[in-house]
């Protein structure tokens, strides 16, 4: 599998960074996890606008959907006079009703569905193109999952938004690669069921034998070198943060 860091700045955007969105490629398919805010720019930097086959909201927070709405407009009013056939989206409960309520502009009740084909999601297993995946619920104040993909024996784990997590410790477990959140700093915000601080974030890794961490979701107010070195302090393999259009062979 190949990662391509799309978008990872937390909770909004900043100067260097998209809001969460990551690329995930396989045989050829290619799976977007999340696309929050300014992430449709960035994706193009990767592939074409329609080059993708399926899309997984890991909750409706707009930092990780809120650029559906213009990947609508780009799939449904076509340059060419088309219209995009519609791309398996996997999100929470309600997805579509959310999307079309935030798109606003009268759109036909039915118009998302043209073009996106809305699976809702819930704890299970799945497949998603040649990805089998699991999802779970995660300690957010939302419905929120993280995510496992495999693929060929190797793994990636998804950690959407949460804090402490007893399932995310599962998803996690000996997973090739640990995104994880680590929105929150050790000692400085302390809101349970919200985020991961760097110290958390390296103890879910260690509880899980994760093989290696890389933070994400860090917002652009926080200093990302302390959470990096609180989650290096909290775990023994390879820690890094997340930058955008960075890739990682899986
Ligand atoms: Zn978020
Ligand atoms: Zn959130």
């Amino acid at each position: 599998m190949k990662l391509t860091v799309v978008g990872c700045s937390g909770s909004f955007p900043s100067a260097e960074s998209a809001c969460s969105s990551y690329l995930l490629e396989a045989d050829g398919f290619r799976l977007l996890l999340d696309m929050g805010n300014g992430a449709l720019g960035e994706l193009q930097r990767h592939c074409g606008l329609y080059d993708l086959d399926a899309i997984f909201l890991s909750h409706l927070h707009a930092d990780h959907c809120i650029d559906m709405c213009a990947y609508f407009v780009a799939r449904y009013y076509r340059h060419d006079g088309g219209r995009c056939d519609p791309i398996p989206v996997y999100g929470p409960e309600g997805t579509e009703h959310r999307l079309t309520t935030a798109y606003a502009d009268t759109p036909t009740a039915s118009s998302m569905s043209e073009v996106f084909d809305f699976h809702t999601v819930k704890p299970s297993t799945f497949e998603i193109g040649p990805f089998t995946v699991h999802t779970e619920r995660v300690a957010h104040p939302v419905e929120a999952y993280g995510i496992r993909v495999e693929h060929g024996g190797r793994s990636l784990t998804y950690s959407g938004d949460t804090g402490v997590s007893a399932h995310l410790d599962e998803l996690a477990r000996d997973t090739d690669l640990f995104l994880c959140e680590a929105a929150f700093t050790h000692g400085k915000e302390n809101i349970p069921d919200l985020h991961l601080n760097g110290r958390e974030a390296g103890e879910t890794a260690t509880r899980a034998g994760a093989r290696r961490l890389v933070l994400t979701h860090i917002p652009p107010w926080t200093d990302p070198q302390v959470n990096l070195a609180d989650a290096r302090a909290a775990f023994d393999g390879p820690v890094e943060l997340a930058a955008p259009r960075v890739t990682y062979e899986i």
